[in-house]
Parts: C-alpha cells; structure tokens; sequence
C-alpha cells in the first residue's frame, strides 16, 4: 500500500509547491512509482512538473465533483515512474460546490484509496490555507510534511497546522501522523538561517528531517521551464538536497 504524503503549511511561500514537485520527482528517480496530486487551484505543481495548467481535459477538481474517474485525471509524461494529477483556477469554487456534499472531507481519500496500492508514494501539494481543499487532503493522507523556510518567523503558524494535524486526527483520520518537518530555503551566508534550525530544534519534539534544502536559484528557475530539478539541473545543490531528502523519506517508511 502506498505511502500518502500532504504537503501542507497554512503560510505561503514556504516551499511546499518547490517541495511537492521536487520529493516527487526525486523518489520517482529513486524508482519509486509516484502520484503527484495538485491540490492547489494555483496549479503551481501542475506547471512545474511540464503540463499546461489551462490545457488540461479534466483535473482533480471534476474528479472531486465525481464528473471524471481516476483514469480521466490522471497523465503520464514528465518522467519515468511519475504521475501527476493536475489542477487548475476551477479548484478554487469547490470549497463553496462542496458545502452540502456529504462527507465533503473524505472526497479526496475515497479516491485516493481506489489507486494507493498501484504506487509507493502519493504526494499531495497542499493551498496556503486551512479551507477544505487542505481538511480532505490531510484526511486522505497518511502522513503530513510541513516545509519551514528559514526565516525569522518560522515558529509562527508552525503550531496552527500542528493544530489543524490533530483536529484532523480526533475527528477525521485517526491513523494520520505526522512525516516531519523539512526547512526549506536555507542561506548558509546569513547566521539568521543557523539560528532559525536551532531555535526550531529547540521548541519542536517532532521528527525533523536531517535533510535541509538550501536556497538555490535553480530551484527558482526550473518551472518555469516546466521541470523538477533533477532533470532542469542534475548537479545543483537543490538536485542533490532533494534526492537527500527523497531518500530520508523513503527509509523512514521502512522504519514502520
Ligand atoms: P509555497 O508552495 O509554500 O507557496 P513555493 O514552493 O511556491 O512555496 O516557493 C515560493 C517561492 O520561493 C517560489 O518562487 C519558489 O520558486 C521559491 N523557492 C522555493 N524553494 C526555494 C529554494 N530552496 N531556493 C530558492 N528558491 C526557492
Ligand atoms: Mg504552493
């Protein structure tokens, strides 16, 4: 059975898009069978992994509408071993479509529980908020990883989706956990960065992975060149710290 993983972090701008997009495309170079889940009417992680965003038949939204099935929304291309489900601006409605649905929270996982045994990881790239997009994604997950940009402000918000993490489990999905927390833009130039780690180090009990992703302009440009970073640049430290991180993720599954 798959292993699925939320992206999520109620801020923006945090790294999530770059990390959903990147951890995917790294376990899948790992030879890992990926599902990339766009769940963001953004559709950052859409377009950074090769798809035209406003070209797309059906996305993830009319599956959640049960207009299309699985096989409709979901399409190969970008790289051996990864799948991607996109999303597009329409995502953006169902909160407000989805109000007198029935069990309008678990959408997502009943789906995703239909295909999880066809894929070792399913990747899920959560909005910036905490609407109902992020409530059904944190309930079909397994699992959630919070990035934290290292920046003065880390700590702040760090509670709420912890918060929101439990909520989900009293409620929702007792099973989900949480996979870790990930820092993200790290700038070995300034001291803020090293005293932002050791802060969070400090206050947070929960698993943090070893892995820090620098900043790296590489990881900027490569979508809007439509490619994760291993395959846009092999070499960059944005590359390697993703393959690190990939491989952390993949043996921390095996711990269980
Ligand atoms: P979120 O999805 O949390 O809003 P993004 O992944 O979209 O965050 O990142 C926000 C911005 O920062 C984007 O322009 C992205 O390209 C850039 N970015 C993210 N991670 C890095 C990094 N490690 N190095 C340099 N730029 C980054
Ligand atoms: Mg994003």
């Amino acid at each position: 059975m798959g292993r699925i993983i939320a992206i999520a972090n109620q801020k923006g701008g945090v790294g999530k898009t770059t990390t959903a997009i990147n951890l995917s495309a790294c376990l899948a170079e790992a030879g890992q069978k990926v599902l990339s889940v766009d769940f963001d009417p953004q559709g950052n992680a859409t377009s950074g992994l090769g798809f035209e965003k406003e070209e797309m038949d059906k996305t993830v939204y009319e599956l959640l509408l049960g207009d299309c099935g699985l096989d409709a929304c979901i399409y190969q291309d970008v790289q051996e071993n990864l799948d991607v489900m996109p999303s597009d601006m329409n995502l953006a409605a169902a909160e407000i479509e989805l109000l007198d649905v029935k069990n309008k929270e678990s959408l997502l996982r009943t789906e995703l529980k239909k295909i999880s045994d066809s894929y070792d990881f399913i990747i899920i790239d959560c909005p910036p908020s905490l609407n109902i997009l992020t409530i059904n994604a944190l309930t079909a997950a397994d699992t959630v990883l919070v990035p934290i940009q290292c920046e003065y402000y880390a700590l702040e918000g760090l509670s709420q989706i912890l918060q929101t993490v439990e909520m989900v489990k009293k409620r929702l999905n007792p099973d989900l956990e949480l996979e870790g927390v990930v820092f993200t833009m790290y700038d070995a130039r300034t001291n803020l960065s090293l005293e932002v780690v050791e802060n969070v180090k400090k206050h947070l009990n929960e698993t943090i992975y070893k892995t820090i992703i620098p900043r790296n302009v590489r990881l900027a440009e490569a979508p809007s060149h439509g490619m994760p970073i291993n395959l846009y640049d092999s070499r960059s430290s944005g590359a390697e710290s993703y393959r690190m991180l990939a491989s952390e993720v993949i043996n921390r599954g095996g711990e269980e």
